[in-house]
């Protein structure tokens, strides 16, 4: 048996880093006022059809749907905002506080062509903010991620940013676009061909070569802004630049989503590492979406950014170890007390490990080095009876005795060091 194709294992060697991708998203969202929410991944197939768009890639080919025992089409979560929408309006979260600022971090499905960092199931952490119209948010969120990556070490990278406006510029938009993509209508793919009668928008994004040639010449939408929504941008920037954020606007950006509104962005990863999929990040203001889903005109601006890529596009730290100290039983007669021993350490919040199978000295310290342990603590008969133990600091090569009780703290001062 094989894992589904596009879906990755993570096996122990290689979770230490992404334990520190986790946590340093964490720390960054909660430095913010971000606080965590957890959904569950599979939804109600209809929530991604209505909030996604019907005429997208995702709705259209992608999404892992399924009828359960129980006749009800469900669907593997493909990303996060929509399941974030559901639960705010279904909670009433707005009742209680003005502004919610929530942030997850797991796994999202779509049944994409596997590529280098383009899988099946892959990671997302992401951050919504509800009920702040911005554009001072849009600003600080935006701020907030690109300080995040730089703070992985990631230093090539650009910031996209556009604006779509609201309804009223995209329905003029829409007659602009139609009105251009008109004369090429036979040139697009037959799903674009659809596309132009259900949501023309679409074919922005599409990735046949053919038609994002056509896309490349079509009109900007930045043209048919409204007053306020070229107010909103021109605040977004202006507070981008107070924050000293590089940034480009870009008027074809577009994103595969129906739901944005106004403020859209993306950062691009420029090193070497990602190769063709280098959008590490993608965002966007959802302004429409909680009133859609029956709660209260609530506007809304999130991203989730793919912690695949980012891990592609760190640089390489050393491995760390998983383990503090090694004990080691120098003859079969103390297996049982260094088992104890390892519990006191253990207790005393220490990572221990040991050969609970045996075996000779050498073999047991040769097990030490092989899990890159820094610390080895032997115990013989004669320390046992002495109340001591051999603290071996497998670094500097050196041995000392000390008195059993003093061991975890010993431990702690030469693992600070
Ligand atoms: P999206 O939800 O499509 O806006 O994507 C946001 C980010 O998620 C992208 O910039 C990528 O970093 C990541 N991402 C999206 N789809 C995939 C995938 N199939 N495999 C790996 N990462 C992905």
């Amino acid at each position: 048996m094989r894992a589904v194709k596009g879906m990755k294992d993570i096996l122990p060697d290689e979770i230490s880093k992404w334990h520190r991708l986790e946590n340093a998203f964490r720390q960054r969202a909660e430095a913010y006022g971000f606080r965590e929410v957890r959904f569950p991944i599979v939804e109600p197939t209809a929530l991604f059809v209505r909030s996604i768009g019907e005429t997208t890639d995702i709705v259209e080919k992608e999404m892992y749907t399924f009828t359960d025992r129980g006749d009800k089409s469900l669907t593997l979560r493909p990303e996060g905002t929509a399941s974030s929408v559901r639960a705010y309006v279904q909670h009433s979260v707005q009742a209680r506080e003005p502004v919610s600022k929530w942030y997850y971090i797991g796994p999202m499905y779509r049944r994409e062509r596997p590529a280098k960092g383009r899988y099946r199931q892959f990671y997302q952490a992401g951050i919504e903010v509800f009920g702040d119209p911005g554009p001072f948010v849009d600003a600080e969120v935006i701020d907030m991620v690109v300080g995040f990556i730089a703070s992985l070490g990631i230093t090539e990278v650009e910031v996209l940013i556009n604006s779509i406006g609201g309804p009223e510029a995209r329905e003029s938009y829409r007659e602009a676009l139609l009105e251009y993509l008109a004369p090429h209508r036979a040139e697009l793919c037959p799903d674009c061909q659809r596309r132009m009668d259900a949501n023309p928008l679409r074919v922005l994004d599409c990735k046949v070569p053919r038609c994002t040639e056509i896309a490349a010449n079509a009109p900007s939408i930045l043209q048919h802004l409204t007053d306020e929504d070229r107010a909103h941008f021109d605040g977004l920037q202006e507070t981008l630049t107070v924050l000293g954020t590089p940034y480009r606007v870009d008027g074809s950006l577009m994103r595969g989503l129906d739901y944005y509104t106004r403020t859209l962005f993306e950062v691009l990863g420029k090193g070497e590492g990602l190769g063709a999929q280098n959008a590490l990040l993608g965002g966007g203001r959802y302004d429409e979406m909680v009133k859609s889903f029956g709660g209260p005109d609530t506007p809304a601006i999130g991203f989730a950014i793919g912690l695949e890529r980012l891990l592609m596009a760190m640089p390489q730290g050393e491995s760390d170890s998983h383990v503090d100290v090694f004990i080691v039983a120098a003859q079969a007669g103390v297996r049982g007390e260094a088992t104890l021993l390892s519990r006191e350490l253990r207790d005393a919040g220490l990572r221990v490990e040991s050969d609970l199978r045996g075996g000779s000295l050498k073999s047991q310290l040769r097990r030490a080095d092989k899990i890159n342990a820094r610390i080895a603590m032997i115990l013989g008969e004669s320390e046992v009876e002495r109340g001591v133990v051999q603290l071996k600091d497998l670094q500097k090569q050196t041995q000392d005795e000390i008195p059993r009780p003093e061991a975890a703290k010993r431990i702690h001062t030469l693992l600070t060091q």
